[in-house]
């Protein structure tokens, strides 16, 4: 798998929730995560747009940023659901 699809699916497990980056790179190791991340921020997941938001990380005592994704469904789907 690589490191971009690991990142994702991360992600994508737990979708609303902040991921703190040393996540991807304590466990994962993977080093380049910002980039990846900016180029998940451009696909799909199940057909729907996702907005990935990041921020500096306020759970640990350090610099890192933490990242959240947030699957954007189309209105027509929101609408349906009141
Ligand atoms: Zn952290």
């Amino acid at each position: 798998m690589s490191d971009r699809s690991k990142i994702r699916e991360i992600l994508i497990r737990n979708q609303d929730t902040w991921v703190c980056s040393s996540v991807f790179l304590r466990e994962h190791f993977i080093k380049d995560y910002a980039q990846r991340i900016s180029e998940i921020r451009t696909e799909k997941v199940n057909g729907f747009s996702i907005d990935i938001q990041g921020k500096t990380c306020d759970i640990h005592n350090h610099k890192q940023h933490m990242y959240k994704l947030s699957i954007i469904a189309p209105n027509y789907e929101r609408t349906t659901l009141f």
